[in-house]
């Protein structure tokens, strides 16, 4: 009896100790399905880097806040933060550089605008605050303050690093009721902002969207301009101070998209902007090289091509060069290549090595609107060029203070042996003064307009046969 109610009784209490055991084991699976649950979450709504919420995350917190404001009647500012100059630290000073920079900047925008369920990186170096009950006088002055704590200095493991921020802001329900357009409105204004002045805050209005519409509509119908063959080449020519004798001619490009002739100067800069010009820029030197060895059987006159500094810098661009030669049979030294003082603000050591490497081969290079950018005439020493072209605006203030300019490149060039070219010449009073300063070659409406191809053919019958 004794041992059956002893043995009972460890039963029991082996049961109960398992009972226990297996309470402790529920407690801690539940335990650790919240970790995971919690965790799960974490990762499908926050941004790795910084902690902060992801896009999905955001869009759903500012739609669930503007369904309630819209309730109660009340504003909304969303600003949408891009980093100055993010990107060149990124390539200067490598990924973790660029990381540390990120996190240190969602640490410093948390201690700013301190509700964070409104705060996320939306990606690369972009982020979002929305500001519930903010008008637009609020959202400006803190989004500038917002430009000022994110441009102090970050001290990284080896570097003091700077950069700034642009805001574009966009008001609820003012602008947009609906939170994807709302973002979109405050990145419009930001990209805005960001092309004329950057590290400021901008309020979005229709008239950016009118433009950012119609960049888009630019964009897609470049994407698809050479295959329609929309494009076309015109030919300027470049001519002697002494007789006004043809000396060479500038390849220009023309669009005609649709019933609408868009300029160069509002297309290139698209071309550039969305990774279009170096089919754009391949299409033009094939076809300039085509056209300038056709005339080289009336007289061997050299063509210019413009040259995108994206497209200089290109590994890719020397071989392209040397493929539209051989294959239009046009001699290396009857292409002439402009590049415009913007390749400047790139990596100077790299523009050397590429503009010996062009030279080598025969072919000239010019610098283009000098005088209104980045290079000087020390920086023309160092890459020892063949030509400079001076901008026109130059041309236009010869009876002011342009003279003494135009004077001093001049006097370089015959130290430094380059050539003179002036572009814009529009009077007589013009080509007069500068042929007595002893400029190389003269562009501009006074000589002649760009020709479209059949004049050219004419202009070359008159000048060089007739
Ligand atoms: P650019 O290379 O400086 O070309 C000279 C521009 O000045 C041309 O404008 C020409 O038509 C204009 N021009 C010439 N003489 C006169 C004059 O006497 N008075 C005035 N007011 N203007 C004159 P266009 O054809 O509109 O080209 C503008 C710019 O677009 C060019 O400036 C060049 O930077 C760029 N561009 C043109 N074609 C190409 C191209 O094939 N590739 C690239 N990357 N850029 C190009
Ligand atoms: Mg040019
Ligand atoms: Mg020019």
């Amino acid at each position: 009896m004794l041992a059956i109610s002893s043995k009972s009784a460890a039963f029991t209490q082996h049961a109960i100790a398992l009972k226990n055991e297996n309470a402790a084991l529920v407690d801690h699976m539940e335990q650790e399905v919240e970790e995971r649950t919690q965790r799960i979450y974490e990762l499908s709504n926050t941004d790795p880097l910084t902690g902060l919420y992801n896009r999905t995350a955001f869009s759903k917190n500012l739609s669930k806040s503007l369904a309630e404001l819209t309730k109660s009647g009340e504003e909304l500012a969303l600003l949408f933060i891009d980093l100055d100059g993010f990107k060149k630290i990124n390539d200067t000073f490598g990924h973790e550089a660029g990381d540390q920079i990120l996190k240190a900047s969602a640490h410093r925008l948390q201690s700013i605008t301190r509700d964070s369920n409104l705060l996320c990186r939306w990606g690369g170096d972009e982020f979002l605050v929305a500001l519930e009950r903010t008008d637009r006088e609020a959202a400006i002055h803190l989004g500038r303050e917002i430009i000022d704590a994110l441009s102090l200095e970050h001290k990284t493991d080896d570097a003091k690093l700077s950069v700034g921020a642009t805001i574009g802001v966009a008001l609820f329900p003012i602008h947009e009721t609906c939170e994807s357009k709302l973002i979109q409105h405050a990145d419009t204004a930001m990209y805005y902002q960001k092309k004329s002045k950057g590290s400021s805050v901008c309020v979005f209005n229709e008239e950016m969207e009118a433009e950012h519409l119609r960049e888009l509509k630019l964009k897609n119908g470049l994407a698809k301009a050479i295959e329609k063959e929309q494009l076309r080449l015109v030919f300027q020519p470049i001519v002697s101070p002494k007789d006004g004798a043809p000396v060479s001619f500038e390849a220009l490009l023309r669009w005609q998209f649709g019933d609408e002739n868009i300029p160069p100067d509002q297309f290139i800069g698209i071309a550039e902007q969305y990774g279009l010009i170096l089919d754009i820029g391949d299409w033009v030197m094939v076809q300039a090289c085509h056209t300038a060895a056709e005339w080289q059987r009336s007289k061997p006159l050299p063509v210019c091509v413009n040259v995108s500094v994206i497209q200089f810098q290109d590994d890719g661009f020397p071989g392209m060069v040397d493929r539209a030669l051989s294959e239009s049979g046009l001699a290396p030294d009857c292409l002439h290549l402009e590049i415009t003082e913007s390749v400047f603000a790139s990596d100077v050591k790299l523009l050397r090595k590429r503009i010996k490497a062009i030279q080598q081969r025969g072919i000239h290079v010019s610098i283009d609107d000098f005088g209104t950018g980045y290079s000087s005439l020390s920086v023309m020493q160092d890459l020892a060029v063949d030509t400079v072209k001076i901008d026109r605006s130059f041309i236009n203030n010869l009876e002011g203070s342009s003279y003494a300019i135009v004077t001093a490149v001049i006097h370089a060039a015959s130290i430094m042996k380059f050539d003179v070219v002036a572009e814009g010449v529009e009077t007589q009073a013009q080509r007069e003064t500068l042929a007595k300063l002893g400029v190389h070659k003269l562009q501009g409406f006074y000589f002649s307009k760009p020709l479209e191809i059949d004049a050219l053919a004419m202009y070359l019958d008159e000048r060089l046969l007739g």
